[in-house]
């Protein structure tokens, strides 16, 4: 097996991971990624996922194509989605251009986990799969995915013969302070709840859902099968720690108002291993705040706005969206730093406080309780964030 002085390692090849050694490699480095599973994408059961695409005034895939990852086959854009309010009504949203990008997760072929680790080989990454990190004292990335549940999505992946189609719900009754969904593309589809709160009664809600979607979107579902997984959701005040960059849902980037994640993933993913590359790992803090701080942190106002509402909150939201010619833009602005959320995100912040500790000193071999405490240093292979088909 190659190695090199100068290999970069990181832990976990999720879109973090393979898209910060996809960067590594292209400007000569080695990069050595550890995936304590037998092979990409093994937390996803081939559920839908959606790449958002509001947040930037150009497009998330020639973004993603500029840090040197392609997912122009992978990805299916939608321009249109149908939205319910907790009394049913249906709202129809447009835009121009694509509103985010549906991918699949998991390790068939056609899955977004697939590509990345396709383009990773053949740019010469080395992946080590069944190899579980617990130390990385030299330093590296930890990109090793959520560690604790903020939030909660469980539900279906199925065949269908439906014709595509996106839908949401707002509603407290199916899902408290989250959303249900049900996305259909190219034959496939994946009806979920995801929840904020209230977590134990996943199946009361999803029942619901199932029975809602049944009614008003024709959902029929053929070989369904249940999948359920967890996000992290937090604003670190730094995501290094001495040598160790993280990257990801392991440093908590991640969208809190929705829990979109990947492309923060991959933005965070490039920016580590470039700042590892030209040898200033202190500035990763820097640079992930100036791409996307501002972004995360509005993310956590928004939800907290959020959470302080009710059903007929709901409706006004709704209206207020499919009243504007254009909801890419609406979104946009809706992510849009003010002095206004730049004076709540202090008290958002401290309201909606992450269910896990910020990134530490796991895997650098030390052992302060913080990092005997946490699922990176334990010996024996992760378990936390995964997620379980079929339970
Ligand atoms: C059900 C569900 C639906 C979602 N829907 C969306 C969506 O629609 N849009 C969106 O943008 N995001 C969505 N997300 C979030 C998104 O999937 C994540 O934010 C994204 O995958 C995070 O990427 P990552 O690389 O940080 O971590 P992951 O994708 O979790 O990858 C981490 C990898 O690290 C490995 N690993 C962990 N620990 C170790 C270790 N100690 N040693 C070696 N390997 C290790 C894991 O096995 C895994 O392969 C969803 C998440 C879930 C659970």
């Amino acid at each position: 097996m190659r190695e090199s002085r100068e290999a970069i390692h990181i832990v976990g090849a999720g879109p973090a991971g393979l898209t910060a050694a996809l960067t590594a490699v292209r400007a000569g480095r080695h990069a050595v990624v550890h995936e304590q599973r037998p092979d990409v994408g093994a937390r996803f059961h081939g559920d839908l996922q959606g790449i958002e695409n509001w947040t930037t005034q150009g497009d998330v895939l020639n973004e993603l194509a500029f840090l040197g990852v392609d997912l122009a086959f992978a990805a299916h854009p939608c321009r249109e989605g149908t939205f319910y309010d907790p009394e049913g009504r249906e709202y129809t949203y447009r835009s121009p251009e694509p509103l985010f990008y549906l991918v699949r997760r998991g390790r068939e072929p056609g899955t977004l986990d697939q590509q990345l680790k396709a383009q990773a080989l053949s740019a010469g990454v080395e992946i080590r799969f069944r190899d579980p990190m617990t130390r990385l004292p030299e330093g590296g990335i930890v990109a090793g995915g959520p560690r604790g549940p903020d939030a909660i999505a469980v539900g279906y992946v199925f065949h269908t013969e439906r014709a595509d189609g996106t839908f949401a719900v707002l509603s407290d009754r199916l899902a408290p302070k989250g959303y249900a969904y049900l996305l259909v593309s190219r034959g496939r589809g994946t009806v979920a709840v995801c929840l904020f709160d209230d977590f134990h009664r996943e199946r009361e809600y999803l029942d619901r859902t199932i029975a809602f979607f049944q009614a008003k979107a024709g959902l029929r579902m053929s070989n369904p099968v249940r999948f359920g997984g967890t996000g992290n959701v937090l604003y670190p005040s730094t995501a290094r720690h001495g040598a160790l960059l993280f990257a990801g849902e392991a440093a908590g980037f991640q969208d809190a108002l929705w829990g979109f994640g990947m492309r923060l993933a991959m933005l965070s993913g490039h920016l580590a291993a470039r700042v590892l590359i030209a040898g200033h790992p202190r500035e990763y803090d820097r640079l992930w705040r100036r791409r996307f701080g501002a972004q995360l942190r509005v993310s956590i106002v928004n939800r907290y706005a959020f959470s302080k509402m009710a059903d007929r909150g709901y409706v006004r939201l709704m209206r207020s969206i499919a009243k504007s010619a254009d909801a890419r833009q609406w979104l946009r602005h809706h992510y849009a730093s003010s002095l206004c959320k730049r004076l709540v995100f202090p008290l958002a912040r401290r309201q909606t406080r992450s269910r896990r500790d910020p990134p530490g000193c796991a895997l650098s071999g030390c052992d302060c309780t913080w990092c005997r405490a946490h699922p990176l240093s334990r010996q024996e292979p992760l378990q936390s964030g995964s997620v379980a088909s079929g339970s």
